[in-house]
């Protein structure tokens, strides 16, 4: 930790945001990128102590380095965390926790609502290393707990808001299962809106590329914990290799200075388009955890500080009505990311989760007409002018 004095933990997420990760930079205000790959030891003493130590972010860049190690820093004072470890990107993240936690013979359990390569992984992957995955419905108070096979279970899997239709988790149920380590997905909800540690959840997960990075030029990934937990997850990210580049981890530091206000913007944003589709004949769902109409409204009320940026809505009118609402956009890009400054329109049957079997795909609550918005920093005027032209020909 040396370098790293934390913010007052007194301060508001905000003023977190714009003060954390800069243990290393000297009189710098904004974040420094170091691009060496090595540092060089003062003597043959250094150089030995260096190869001892896997958290010196002056020895070599697979296994750290100091703008990576000040995104952590930021990440772990954001989350209320003991530490953090940065990765490549989210899926080096959720990878590293699974096959660093888990042994053949071992079992997992997993929510059935998850990202799609998370569910590749877990359904794919593991099978191939004797670790077995039993997947529940995440929504369901107690199923996670009720699949946890005693001395067997060493990894529950949990996302929340959950892809793509923003399923919750309660995460008080969860941080409560004794026996395996529990990790969350929190990447919808960012650190400003959930942090499931305060829950006594032992791991949360994000894709940095997504709201935190913010601005779509970034791949990152990270994970926050206790130190052993991450002690442990860190040195098997070193053997595995997906590290952060510290051009990334920069952006990260970059992106968490307006994390706040662009996560309060999107939500306001987000708000007015899920209240303009709930009235809107041609859908016949609106899934958005600010709304009243949210299945898990009262959770949401509960563990969310803001609903976020992100609404899933089901087309009354199939896949057809999908595909022409889509290609009729003239401001929402086509795009599968989310969280950043564009506005962006996702159809994940036939992108983000084109891979899963129909069964999947219902236990996911994906139809041929389940649409995904993040809404960006656009002016909300303009957002609701093109969603609504390019509803036009179903009112
Ligand atoms: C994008 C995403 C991931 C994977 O992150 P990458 O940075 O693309 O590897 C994992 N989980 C969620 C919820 C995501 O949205």
């Amino acid at each position: 930790m040396t370098g790293h004095p934390a913010v007052e933990p007194a301060y508001d997420a905000r003023t977190v945001a714009v003060r954390a990760g800069r243990g290393h930079n000297d009189t710098a205000l904004a974040p420094v990128l170091w691009s060496s790959s090595a540092f060089v030891a003062d003597g043959f003493d250094h150089a030995r102590q260096l190869a001892g130590d896997t958290t010196d972010p002056k020895f070599y860049g697979r296994n750290s380095n100091p703008t990576v190690a000040d995104f952590e820093h930021a990440m772990a004072e954001l989350e209320g965390a003991e530490a953090s470890r940065a990765f490549a990107s989210g899926m080096g993240a959720v990878s590293a926790v699974v096959l660093a936690l888990c042994s053949a013979g071992d079992h997992i359990v997993a929510q059935s609502q998850l990202y799609s390569h998370t569910q590749v992984l877990l359904q794919a992957v593991c099978p191939r290393f004797g670790i077995d995955v039993s997947f529940v419905d995440g929504t369901v108070p107690g199923a996670f707990e009720a699949a946890v096979v005693p001395q067997k279970t060493t990894l529950v899997v949990a996302e929340s808001p959950a892809n793509p239709k923003l399923a919750l988790v309660d995460l008080d149920l969860l941080g409560a299962i004794k026996g395996p380590v529990t990790v969350v997905d929190s990447t919808f909800a960012t650190p400003i809106a959930q942090r499931p540690l305060e829950y006594g959840v032992d791991l949360v997960v994000h894709s940095a590329t997504k709201a935190i990075a913010g601005h779509n030029d970034a791949i990152l990934g990270v994970v926050s914990g206790s130190e052993e937990l991450i002690a442990w997850i860190r040195g098997f990210a070193i053997l595995a290799g997906a590290t952060a580049s510290p051009f990334d981890a920069l952006n990260g530091l970059r992106g968490i200075r307006t994390l706040p206000i662009r996560v309060e913007q999107q939500t306001e944003t987000a708000t007015a388009v899920a209240a303009m589709l709930e009235s809107h004949p041609a859908a016949k769902a609106v899934f958005y955890p600010g709304l009243e109409s949210h299945p898990q409204y009262e959770l949401a009320q509960r563990q969310l500080d803001l609903p976020g940026g992100l609404i899933a809505f089901d087309l009354a009118g199939g896949l057809e009505a999908a595909a022409g609402f889509i290609d009729r956009l003239r401001l929402v890009q086509r795009a599968t990311s989310l969280g950043g400054p564009e506005t962006l329109v996702t159809h994940p049957v036939t992108t983000t989760h084109a891979g899963l079997l129909p069964s999947e795909l219902a236990a996911a609550g994906i139809e041929d007409g389940t649409v995904r918005i993040s809404c960006g920093l656009e002016h909300e005027d303009d957002l609701i002018a093109d969603l609504t032209q390019a509803l036009a020909p179903f009112s």
